[in-house]
């Protein structure tokens, strides 16, 4: 029979498939016998079994059942005893970490019976009640849907009825009146009272946690993580521990190493007297766990102790939940710590030198994506005006925005927003995602804010107490200043200063320390970043070249690690003043007007070749023949229609005009994309890709005889069948053949024509070489245009999870992917030195370089920026 159920004390950490990573890592921490709550877990498959049927499978119930009385055993107390009952947690938890979206409800098994028995149990009536009405307001809300705000505006009203500044001073009698209105709340919505029946309880929890893993927010951060939606979390059933049980007792949040910097040493919140979420939501102030050592400096030692098992066993910074129940340690929670991208890399290199893991541990511990976000930009700190305020710096990053209130129309803004909040709650996810930067007023470095925003590597500011927020007016008052929505302010993640108007942005460290304008010095970061890139090169396989097409842009992908060009476009060869020229050919009508054109391109061609050639001396070029169609060199239709028109119009003669219009008429296409380009402009318009060659050559020979290494390649665009490359070659090897004092060049072509994967194999005949161009290819895979389809339906297909992410974005591995399998092998049955590389947009994205690695291609070309991304992970695809 199916089992579904499991106790903490059976499982382990690699269980997260199954008991999800909360349940995982409950029963770790039980195994190594430290002090956790006993319970049990339900596993996902529980949970996606109900999800598939709409009901709970076949005897769960009755196993939860079984394994709630060893709790009960355990802990010597039962569920719904009227004299001392057993209370619950129900938690929620899938394979990967999602904070805060999915459901978790505490104090399970009060009732208008036990409550008394917990009071008289405890000695403390305002416990018990405070714990009721918890649960009321917890299980009103997540399992029937009842709107949190009429619950707390009945706390509101009784908090001023009082006099009460905070929930914790509301006296018993106060609480119970609480109690009896929050039933109503209950009742009123749900058309039932506040279930009685201690096990009524615990099953529908269960069931509307299975409920959760689907709730429109849920989902919605799945999809910004990517994290498959079909995974369903698991349950966690457990003994209640209580944090609010007066001032020895308290609730926290603790990180074994800071995840904002990845400085040693532990680092925390504390609140005491206080239950549950009261911390995360940074609803009342914190503090730190020096002050617990003050407080309690038993649990604090213990909790320090517990810390240092826990990175021990985990080998990695831990984050943890705790409990204080009057002077006694409760372990909640455990997992892996989600931290900044700087210091996950400080952190890898901390956890070399303290011998606890190997470099090549440390290169998978740090990703691309990360050292992308490093090479992000920073604040020009010397031209900012003084800060308004200074918050928590919670997530590093410069966001520069117009103030926004509301979560929603921060998501409708469609330009750079901040998002103002008193605190953040998981509603507010859409508006997150939206806005360049957050800013609350409320909250410490683990409120939800600065754990969601650290987790999307978005730029936060928290706790900025001097903030007065006034959401109803939609100002924000400090110091005396108002800004109101619309105004714009500039957020530094890294120090937590608040500027008003935009700050200009200076280059990051990393970039700088690229450029090798800083050195590594003592600089953890740039020390850890040098490190592992060195490591990354030394294992990877992939080579790494850039796009570039001047000599600028070479220089700095030398000095960012490239070893070649794998790109180098010829079209900007034929912009600016040189434009003439190219309307000159277009306008031919003879081989002389055409031959006269073509003969003005080629020195300032040779002059661009010479340049490149010199900045990448030693290291391949290869230059890809011109591709867009030639039209495009030409002005818009629209803008000489009008000119001609006026010209008629004034009784003037429009002159060149008119035949400019008359080409650009001849020359329209519906589909740009799909027509005159590539190599048929080569077949078509005699002597273009001729010139083309000789300007490459005769740049070569120019730079071999002053002395250089020049090493250029010649790449033909969109070939589709062999006999299109063969007539090129025969071509470019006659012009070859007439030019003295050249290095070989090698004559390749892109793949990114369907039909020239599929046959590769025939191409590799006349193929030196091939260069997945995956820009194209995912274009004519899918059959849509880049240019046209991101805003018309992207978001309704990643809606729809047709995508999870944009193939433009991220290589499609089953389709696009396909042909490039494709491609590779039967190129390599042909010609098996060919040399494969890719260089459409994908070449620098992390996810497409472990694809590449695995395809067997030779290298990734990207654009100089992404140089050092691709090395990273190229590193890491081959550890
Ligand atoms: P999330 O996944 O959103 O962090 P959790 O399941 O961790 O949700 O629950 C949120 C909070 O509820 C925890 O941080 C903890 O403070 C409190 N909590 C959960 N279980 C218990 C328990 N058995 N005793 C006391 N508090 C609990
Ligand atoms: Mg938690
Ligand atoms: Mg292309």
């Amino acid at each position: 029979m199916a089992r579904y159920v499991y106790d903490f004390a059976e499982g382990n950490k690699e269980l997260k498939e199954l008991l999800g990573g909360k349940g995982a890592n409950l029963a770790e921490m039980t195994r190594m016998g430290l002090p956790v709550p006993p319970g049990f877990t339900i596993t996902t498959e529980a949970c996606r079994a109900y999800l598939r049927t709409g009901s709970v499978p076949a005897g769960l119930f009755a196993e939860v059942q079984e394994h709630l009385r060893l709790v009960e055993a355990r802990m010597g107390k039962t569920l719904g005893d009227p004299q001392d009952p057993l209370l619950l947690s129900v938690r929620s938890g899938g394979k990967f970490s999602m904070p805060g979206m999915m459901e978790t409800i505490l104090d399970i098994g009060l009732t208008d019976s036990s409550v008394r028995g917990l009071a008289a149990q405890s000695g403390d009536e305002r416990f018990a009640w405070d714990s009721y009405r918890r649960l009321i307001q917890m299980f009103g809300k997540t399992v029937f849907g009842v709107p949190g705000a009429e619950f707390e505006s009945e706390l509101a009203a009784a908090r001023a009825h009082a006099g009460a500044a905070t929930d914790a001073e509301l006296p018993v009698a106060q609480l119970r009146d609480v109690v009896q209105a929050y039933k109503k709340v209950f009742q009123a919505h749900t058309g039932r009272d506040f279930p009685q029946a201690p096990h009524e309880q615990l099953f529908l929890a269960v069931t509307s946690v299975f409920q959760s893993w689907n709730a429109e927010r849920a989902v919605l951060y799945r999809r910004q993580e990517r994290i498959p939606h079909d995974l369903g979390t698991a349950v966690n059933v457990m003994a209640m521990v209580f944090g609010n049980r007066g001032p020895d007792s308290g609730t926290g949040v603790a990180f074994t190493r800071d995840p904002a910097t990845g400085k040693r040493g532990a680092y925390g919140d504390y609140l005491q007297n206080a239950q549950g979420e009261d911390v995360v939501a940074g609803i009342r102030n914190t503090v730190g766990l020096d002050e617990l050592a003050k407080l309690d400096p038993h649990s604090h030692r213990e909790l320090l102790s517990v810390m240092e098992r826990l990175e021990q066993r985990y080998r990695d910074l831990c984050d943890i939940e705790f409990t204080i129940e009057r002077g006694k340690l409760w372990m909640l929670q455990t997992r892996v710590g989600k931290r900044t991208a700087a210091a996950a890399f400080v952190i890898a290199a901390q956890l070399i030198d303290e011998g606890t893991i190997t470099l090549d541990e440390a290169l998978q511990r740090v990703t691309g994506e990360q050292l992308a976000h490093l090479m992000f930009p920073s604040f020009d700190t010397s031209a900012a005006p003084a800060p308004l305020t200074t918050g928590v710096p919670a997530s590093p990053g410069a966001a520069v925005g117009e103030i926004v209130f509301d979560s929603a129309r921060a998501a409708a803004a469609g330009r750079p927003v901040i998002l103002v909040r008193p605190e953040t709650n998981p509603d507010d996810l859409p508006g997150m995602i939206a806005a360049q930067g957050i800013l609350t007023s409320h909250g410490g470095k683990t409120s939800h804010a600065a754990v969601v925003a650290r987790g999307m590597g978005k730029t936060c500011v928290c706790g900025a107490e001097e903030l007065r927020i006034d959401l109803a007016a939609e100002t924000v008052t400090v110091n005396g200043t108002v800004l109101r929505a619309g105004d714009v302010l500039s957020l530094d993640g890294t120090t937590g200063r608040v500027y008003p108007g935009a700050v200009p942005v200076h280059p990051s460290p990393v970039v700088r320390y690229f450029e090798g304008e800083l050195s590594d010095g003592d600089d953890p970061l740039l020390a850890a970043v040098q490190r592992l890139m060195t490591h990354a090169d030394q294992v990877r396989r992939l080579g790494v070249h850039a796009n570039a097409d001047t000599a600028a842009d070479a220089a700095r992908a030398r000095r960012f690690g490239a070893t070649g060009i794998g790109l180098c476009r010829t079209e900007h060869m034929f912009l600016g003043e040189r434009r003439e020229l190219v309307e000159r050919l277009i306008l031919a009508e003879d081989d002389t007007e055409r031959d006269a054109a073509l003969a003005a391109l080629l020195p300032l061609q040779r002059d661009d070749f010479v340049a490149l050639f010199e900045a990448m001396d030693g290291l391949p070029v290869t230059v890809r023949l011109i591709d867009p169609p030639l039209h495009e060199f030409l002005p818009a239709l629209e803008d000489l229609t009008a000119r001609v028109a006026t010209a008629e119009a004034l009784g003037e003669d429009p002159g060149r005009d008119a035949v400019l219009l008359a080409a650009v008429r001849r020359m329209h296409e519906s589909n740009p994309m799909l027509g005159l380009r590539g190599v048929r402009l080569g077949l078509v318009v005699p002597g273009l890709f001729a010139m083309q060659v000789r300007a490459i050559a005769e740049a070569a020979a120019l730079r071999v005889a002053a002395g250089g290494d020049p090493r250029p390649e010649i790449m033909v665009p969109l070939v589709g069948a062999v006999p299109e490359l063969e007539t090129v070659r025969a071509e470019a090897e006659s012009v070859l053949r007439g030019i003295e004092g050249i290095p070989p060049i090698r004559i390749g072509t892109m793949i990114e024509v369907p039909r020239a994967a599929l046959t590769a194999g025939d191409i590799a005949q006349s193929a030196e070489f091939f260069s997945f161009g995956t820009n194209d290819l995912t274009q004519m895979t899918w059959g849509f245009s880049r240019d046209d389809v991101e805003g018309a339906f992207f978001g309704r297909y990643l809606s729809l999870g047709i995508f999870t992410v944009s193939p433009f974005e991220t290589i499609d591995r089953d389709g696009v992917g396909e042909l490039v399998r494709i491609a590779v092998e039967r190129g390599r049955a042909t010609r098996p030195d060919l040399t494969i590389g890719v260089c459409g947009e994908h070449g620098g994205d992390p996810a497409s370089v472990q694809f590449f690695h695995r395809a067997g291609l030779d290298y990734v070309s990207c654009s100089p920026f992404r140089v050092p991304v691709a090395r990273l992970e190229a590193g890491r695809a081959a550890g």
